[in-house]
């Protein structure tokens, strides 16, 4: 079991904590900045023994160093971008694992919106972590990788059970939103789901978790249905003003 935590940070950040009860172990993930993430462990009572990073972007490595400092953390990240994360202690790629306490965590290189991103699958106790590889109704813009790695990106998270609670590292949900109706006016799902996030984004609520059967009725670019669709609508929503 792993409980986690939601910690809005900057304008649209999302760090999280997770935390094992019966070992007392709790990780964060994508830590943005520091104070925050230290203010929230401290007032569960919680101590922070790990990092986990995604991928070297600043709003996700930029508050590693403090904490480290402030815990002694151990960080963990991404092989193909080690040089660039702060701190890092050990370097995983695909089909390595990390542990917070039994809860272990699968590592999927998810390629695409940075060269060497990962994300962590811990598929027992049905949670994701892919960064900014998968938003609700979106996906991360391909800073550093092609069309067709994100499209391979994006169906290897697919795959995992529809149950499976994402949690993204940005709330973009209602932009994601107003570019999917425009792809898909007629998916019955995602109108439905529509209104369930404006009524939440009014109410002030986050969007965040949600699951990949969610996505996988919804989401236009996991729904692409070639490589090449999938690039036009990336495209698309790159300029998308809506
Ligand atoms: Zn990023
Ligand atoms: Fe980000």
């Amino acid at each position: 079991m792993l409980e986690v935590v939601r910690i809005p940070v900057l304008s649209d950040n999302y760090v999280w904590l997770a935390h094992d009860a019966a070992s007392g172990e709790t990780a964060v993930i994508d830590p943005a900045v520091a104070e925050p993430v230290l203010a929230a462990a401290e007032a569960r009572g919680w101590r922070i023994g790990q990092i986990l990073n995604t991928h070297w972007h600043p709003d996700h490595v930029g508050g590693n160093l403090a904490i480290v400092a402030a815990t002694g953390a151990k960080v963990t990240g991404p092989a193909g971008e080690a040089a660039r994360i702060p701190g890092l202690d050990r370097s995983v790629d695909d089909g390595d694992t990390v542990a917070i306490g039994a809860n272990i965590g699968r590592v999927l290189n998810v390629a695409g919106h940075t060269a060497g991103h990962i994300a962590y699958a811990f598929d027992d106790a049905g949670v994701l972590f892919p960064g900014d590889t998968l938003f609700a109704l979106g996906c991360g813009r391909l800073f550093e990788g092609t069309p067709d790695q994100m499209h391979d990106a994006l169906a290897r998270l697919m795959a995992l059970p529809d149950a499976t609670q994402v949690y993204c590292a940005h709330e973009y949900t209602q932009s994601n939103a107003r570019f999917a109706v425009t792809v898909e006016p007629d998916n019955a799902d995602l109108l439905a789901r529509v209104i369930a996030i404006d009524v939440a984004r009014a109410a002030g609520q986050a969007t965040v978790p949600f699951t990949i059967g969610e996505e996988r009725a919804t989401n236009p670019f996991v729904r692409a249905g070639s490589v090449a669709e999938f690039a036009r609508r990336r495209a698309a929503k790159d300029n998308f003003r809506g």
